[in-house]
């Protein structure tokens, strides 16, 4: 896993240290040095954004010394608990409860594999034949497969695909790249990645991933080209009898477990619209990208304003003659700092040889979503002297509105038509690829006239105007409602899950277990995106598996073979879900909810975990065994 950054060591004198830090996180500098010589005087600076240039200049001298007698690569031990606790205090300028605490404590990654389930005691003897059968091999199937692996309990991946990767090996559209910062966007038992770019381009994630699995062991438990079309569990001998589609035609396999991993984001949506047939163009998905397609010289219609639309029209509108971008409903884009920057030869030396700097700047990256959850809580007090939905998201309103003027110019109609009436963190936020630079080029043009239907050249619009194109681009997304989907799971009484969610579509307890289906834990499943005070999604994969894992874990300590929710519980747990998630600005009208694909066709919240960051982090770490049944 190499970079080609790396300065040679002839290159690293004084100024190439201070660079490193002036361009590094000082807070994370600021942490880490204070975590090495407990210097008082660092402990009394405020947090970056409150330096003064005195501070700053007092915190980069004290660093580039410190690093000048002491740099060199290893990671700092895991401080003592009160330690930890001081070090983050100091990290964000603020005491944190014990809430908080709990859900944070492992963000530094200080230990080889945090927040995974490992033996307490002696390991017990695993009976023969146990195995784990783990669905897809994206992030998540990966954090279970590291998690079994660790235990060293049998496993085996099932993925249709012919590689690891998931997401990241599916959708390959030109500039796709990830919108969180990549060290937040990583697993923390890997800690020796080196990323080319602060946000990893899609070729990158997916050798990331590729390179997760051989590091870890799960490549070569791993068989590619299964894909899972039903599992049907047997009650009286307590295994799930999976039927795959192979390379080799349809094969069975038992598994004693299933951690099922299809992914959220793993089946493309394909609108459909009246006369498609006759179009004589090309329809292209962002997920179904050809390899060899080039945009030069032809007039392309994008549908799609989402995170894939918005991340593909610059590149595209570059080489296309004329691009059509068909908007039906605004977003809310923003920018992102280093997006697109790569990661300078001086911060990549401080990440190998300043020791404490990786741990800090990943928990610093990860804290900018601590306060998320006061964007989408609804202040009725503030609505009811006039403003939107609180002090807080009005205010983010504001500033993304006067980001969508510098970005067009003065163009007031265009501004008009790309400015949402709907509150931001209504739905997933958008970063800026360019999109709104592009807009404003000779050859892009949007239009906000629904789309009539195709015709043989092209579009008609509602205003029965014809635009004539060669190629239309679906960024349409995925069928996020369908859950496990296309795969059936059959339970205790046969039933398939898909019947049994068909009431108001897909729901779990924790958004892992449901009744009936004993021994099948999802990731990624229904209601579990963290809204907020979040802590970046591959830490959620891990939890998830952990949870997964220390299930089967009391399964062999006690030699039972079936764990199952109780129906109770899960109900319990959805009413309680139901309810938190009205409170939320995602159902109110502010919040859009009949244009959000968080919300499903039922009206009801299906992709997020309302809670509160901490508190799913608890509800998911510390398992209420009294809402499981073992057997
Ligand atoms: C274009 C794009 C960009 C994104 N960017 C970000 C980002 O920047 N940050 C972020 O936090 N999230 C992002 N996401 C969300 C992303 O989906 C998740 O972060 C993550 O990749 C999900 O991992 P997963 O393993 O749960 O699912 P997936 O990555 O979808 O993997 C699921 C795997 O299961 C396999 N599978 C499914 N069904 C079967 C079956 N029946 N049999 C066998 N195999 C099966 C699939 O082939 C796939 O390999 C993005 C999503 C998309 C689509």
């Amino acid at each position: 896993m190499s970079s080609t950054t790396d300065p040679t060591p002839e290159t690293v004198d004084r100024d190439f240290i201070r660079r490193g830090v002036e361009l590094a996180d000082l807070n994370a500098v600021r942490v880490a040095l204070y975590q090495h010589t407990h210097d008082p005087a660092i402990a009394a600076l405020p947090v970056a954004a409150q330096l003064d240039d005195a501070g700053r200049a007092l915190l980069i001298d004290k660093a580039v010394d410190w690093l000048e007698a002491n740099s060199g690569p290893g990671m700092p031990e895991e401080p003592e608990e009160s330690e930890l606790r001081t070090l983050m205090n100091l990290a964000t300028a603020e005491e944190m409860g014990d809430l908080e605490f709990a859900a944070r404590r492992e963000l530094p990654a200080f230990k080889p594999f945090p927040l995974m389930t490992e033996w307490q005691g002696e390991k017990p003897e695993i009976p023969e034949g146990f195995n784990v059968a783990i669905i897809g091999s994206g992030f998540s199937g990966l954090a279970a497969g590291v998690q079994f692996g660790l235990l060293g309990i049998p496993f085996t991946v099932f993925e249709r695909r012919p590689e690891p990767g998931g997401t990241w090996s599916v959708n390959r559209y030109p500039d796709i790249r990830v919108d969180t910062i990549s060290i937040t966007y990583e697993f923390a038992f890997e800690k020796e990645y080196r990323w080319s770019e602060y946000f990893g381009r899609g070729a990158e994630v997916r050798s990331y991933l590729e390179g997760v699995s051989k590091k870890f062991g799960v490549f070569e438990n791993t068989k590619f080209e299964h894909e899972l079309r039903t599992a049907t569990w047997d009650d009286d001998r307590s295994v799930w009898v999976l039927e795959l589609d192979t390379p080799n035609g349809v094969e069975t396999h038992e598994a004693n477990i299933v951690i099922g991993a299809h992914g959220t984001f793993a089946n493309p949506r394909f609108p459909t619209f009246e006369g498609q047939d006759d179009f004589q163009g090309l329809i292209l998905h962002p997920a179904r990208w050809p390899a060899d397609f080039d945009a030069t010289g032809k007039r392309i219609g994008v549908i799609g304003n989402g995170s894939t639309g918005v991340q593909l029209l610059a590149p595209i509108a570059e080489d296309a003659e004329e691009v059509f971008v068909f908007q039906r409903t605004p977003q809310w884009i923003s920018p992102r700092e280093k997006y697109g920057a790569p990661v300078e030869p001086e911060v990549r030396w401080l990440l190998d040889n300043f020791p404490g700097y990786w741990n800090w700047w990943r928990y610093m990256a990860i804290a900018a979503l601590f306060g998320t959850h006061g964007y989408i809580q609804p202040d009725d007090e503030w609505i009811a002297n006039g403003g939107k939905v609180n002090a807080m998201n009005d205010q983010l309103r504001e500033t993304l509105t006067g980001y969508i003027q510098t970005q067009v110019g003065g163009d007031e109609e265009l501004i008009a038509k790309l400015t949402p009436d709907y509150a931001p963190f209504s739905r997933r936020p958008v970063v800026d690829n360019g999109w709104y630079k592009a807009l404003t080029r000779d050859n892009v043009e949007l239009v906000t006239e629904g789309i009539a239907r195709l015709t043989p050249t092209g579009i008609e619009t509602t205003d029965g105007r014809q635009i004539d194109i060669d190629v239309l681009i679906t960024a349409t997304g995925f069928e996020v409602m369908r859950y496990l989907w296309p795969s059936d799971y059959k339970g205790k009484d046969g039933q398939s899950i898909h019947e049994f969610w068909s009431e108001d579509g897909p729901r779990a307890y924790l958004s892992v277990a449901v009744p009936n289906y004993p021994n099948l834990f999802m990731l990624y499943g229904p209601n579990s995106q963290p809204l907020s005070g979040g802590t970046g999604l591959p830490i959620w994969y891990v939890i998830w598996a952990a949870y997964a894992a220390q299930c089967v874990k009391e399964l062999l300590e006690t030699g039972k073979t079936k764990v199952e929710v109780k129906l109770e519980a899960f109900e319990r747990y959805n009413k309680a879900l139901d309810i938190e998630a009205s409170t939320l600005l995602l159902l109110q009208d502010e919040g859009a909810p009949d244009k959000n694909y968080y919300v499903n066709e039922f009206g009801r919240l299906q992709v997020n975990a309302p809670w509160y960051g901490p508190e799913f982090h608890r509800l998911c770490t510390e398992i209420n065994w009294d809402d499981l049944e073992l057997s």
